[in-house]
């Protein structure tokens, strides 16, 4: 506790000196482009891996970064979700899994789990991540099978995030882009979903095309409208 206080002291003296006007526009008002989610690991730091700076991200975290399906018991995630989307206008969201996860290796042994009824219960939104790694993974290594279940948990929680109506309604006109990310703590190497390639890829190498079906941007009602839906 003693180096958080000294970590205040350092930072009022320091960054909150060289970031002193940032602070008082913030003060006023926010305005970040990108909802953030990621899992409360202590080993990820959305800021730094992104180069951030405070305001531009508005951030979710939790075991697991996990998004309950809408309607469903998360009404924290909800609301967070329905915030960033309807109230602050995010352009993009981010789901951010990553490497030994230790929610995601709970997901895959949960008799471990046996004295953390809460964990447990939690990692019940992430059960279609366990069934598709049972079925499709189960040749894999126990390292390599980690490494499936936390890419296909973010493929899972991006169609949880898909059920929420803010998003639902944005996705469809483009208004709003859903990103699947991966971030490899021994490296500090980011990946992201390729839609096309149907696989992770450097985020480098990734062509951030939102994951909507195109097709749907530019339909027009079937009922007779010839206008594309706006
Ligand atoms: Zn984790």
């Amino acid at each position: 506790m003693e180096k958080l206080v000294r970590g205040v002291k350092a930072f009022q003296d320091e960054e909150f000196t060289e970031y002193r006007g940032l602070f008082q526009q913030l003060a006023l008002v926010q305005t970040p482009e990108t909802l953030f989610i990621t899992c409360s690991d202590s080993r990820i730091d959305p800021s730094l891996i992104t180069h951030s700076k405070p305001g531009d991200l508005f951030i979710m975290r939790n075991a697991g970064n996990i998004v309950p399906p809408y309607g469903t018991s998360g009404e924290g995630e909800g609301a967070t979700i329905e915030y960033a989307v309807a109230a602050l206008g995010v352009k993009d969201i981010v789901i951010c899994g990553h490497s030994r996860c230790g929610a995601m290796g709970g997901l895959l042994h949960p008799e471990h789990l046996k004295s953390l009824p809460a964990v447990r219960a939690w990692l019940g939104h992430a059960e279609s991540t366990r069934r598709i790694i049972q079925k499709h993974y189960s040749d894999l290594t126990p390292e390599q099978m980690l490494t499936a279940c936390v890419e296909e948990n973010v493929l899972v929680q991006l169609n949880h995030l898909r059920t929420h109506p803010e998003v639902a309604a944005r996705l469809v006109t483009g208004e709003i882009r859903i990103h699947g990310w991966l971030y490899e703590i021994e490296s500090g190497e980011v990946y992201a979903y390729e839609p096309k390639e149907a696989q992770f890829v450097p985020l480098a190498d990734a062509t951030l095309d939102p994951l909507v079906d195109r097709a749907r941007q530019r339909r027009a009602p079937r009922h007779g409208g010839t206008e594309p839906l706006k």
